[in-house]
């Protein structure tokens, strides 16, 4: 074959690579713009980052919450090996950050050596040693930091140019589908209790009706009420309501599984949906919540207080329970009950 062929034949390569390239980012955007669970994106885009990049090691340092003031790695990695006595957050006040948020490009840890002219804060990053450390960002703003490492390849010479250049282009997609999610945790969430709101719950619920009903699980709801809230609030003032309010939600949190939502439904009202759950583990459920707020400290300005819940239990039935709302009003007339029979206790609806 001629110089010429050999050339053309190159350049067809090249185009071929770069059109497949773009089909992946295609695919790639559909894939994260369908993603509005959090967790659920970030296991994505580890997954997307390991395959595209050919690397066995991949991190994300994200918010934890939308108002976090720095970024941290969680459980968001795939093939490091953490080290228990590091502590994998950036701050948001970083240099560092301000960096990534001037430039537009991607650094390896020499380069941010030598543009920072030291490595204080940055821990984390040291500690990982990655190859690669990629900006996620939205509307020019950080919203996390990638971290590659690991590179599968024949020659070591790390990641080309039009590697780099593939990765910054999925990584402005990850950080939109970062900001969409956010988004949405923002606009569901009750910024006092950082449970979630009731219309959400709602939502939820209505999907997981259907479930129930076509794969034949069962599914439990619990509304709880706080006992003689009102006192709270008379006695030491609003601020003492609010705290008690908050450790009530803390500890419902905590007594739930993540694949189940606990809502703050009005005032000082909660509920709390179990998914997959039949009812007999749902009151269980209920009584350790129970348990746990009559057991819980909480100390107001010197002042030790005692706070009880009282709470009503009922399962799915399709017979009886037409639409969402029915369902919660019967969780709520057995919450009722246990009201009237001297609050502190958890009902089963009939
Ligand atoms: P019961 O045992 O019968 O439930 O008595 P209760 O005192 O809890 O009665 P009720 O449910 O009527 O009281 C609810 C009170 O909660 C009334 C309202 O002022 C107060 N409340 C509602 N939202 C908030 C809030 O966000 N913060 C504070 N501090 N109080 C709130
Ligand atoms: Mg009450
Ligand atoms: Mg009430």
């Amino acid at each position: 074959m001629s110089r010429c062929a050999d050339q053309d034949q190159n350049e067809i390569a090249t185009y071929e690579k770069q059109l497949f390239d773009l089909r992946q980012l295609l695919e790639i955007s559909k894939s994260l713009s369908s993603t509005l669970d959090f967790n659920t994106l970030m296991e994505t885009v580890l997954y997307i980052c390991m395959g595209q990049m050919q690397a066995l090691n991949v991190g994300l340092f994200t918010r934890k919450s939308f108002d976090s003031v720095y970024f941290s790695l969680n459980n968001n990695y795939k093939g490091f090996e953490l080290d228990d006595s590091v502590e994998y957050v950036i701050k948001d006040e970083h240099p560092l950050i301000s960096l990534l948020n001037r430039t537009n490009c991607c650094f390896t840890l020499e380069e941010i050596q030598n543009e920072l002219g030291s490595m204080d804060g940055l821990e984390a990053l040291s500690a990982l040693e990655p190859d690669l450390i990629v900006p996620l960002k939205a509307k020019a703003r950080v919203n996390g930091v990638l971290v590659l490492g690991g590179q599968i390849s024949i020659d070591n010479n790390g990641f080309t140019e039009y590697e780099k250049e593939h990765i910054l282009n999925i990584a402005s997609l990850v950080a939109i589908a970062i900001n969409t999610s956010a988004l949405l945790e923002m606009t569901t969430t009750d910024m006092m209790t950082r449970l979630k709101l009731k219309h959400f719950f709602y939502t939820v619920l209505a999907d997981q009706i259907e479930e129930a009903k076509g794969q034949e699980k069962p599914l439990c709801v619990l509304m709880m009420d706080i006992d003689h809230f009102k006192k709270f609030n008379d006695t030491y003032g609003h601020s003492c309501g609010d705290v008690v309010l908050q450790q009530v939600a803390h500890v419902i949190q905590n007594n739930v599984r993540s694949q189940d939502m606990a809502a703050r439904y009005g005032g000082e009202e909660f509920c709390v949906m179990l998914c997959d759950t039949e009812p007999a583990i749902a009151k269980q459920v209920a009584e350790r919540i129970r348990r746990s707020v009559e057991t819980m400290e909480i100390v107001y300005e010197n002042q030790h207080l005692s706070v009880t819940i009282s709470l009503g239990v009922a399962a799915f039935n399709p017979k009886i329970d037409t639409t969402p709302k029915t369902f919660v009003d019967r969780a709520d007339a057995a919450l009722y009950v246990s009201k009237q029979e001297g609050r502190n206790r958890v009902t089963m609806a009939e």
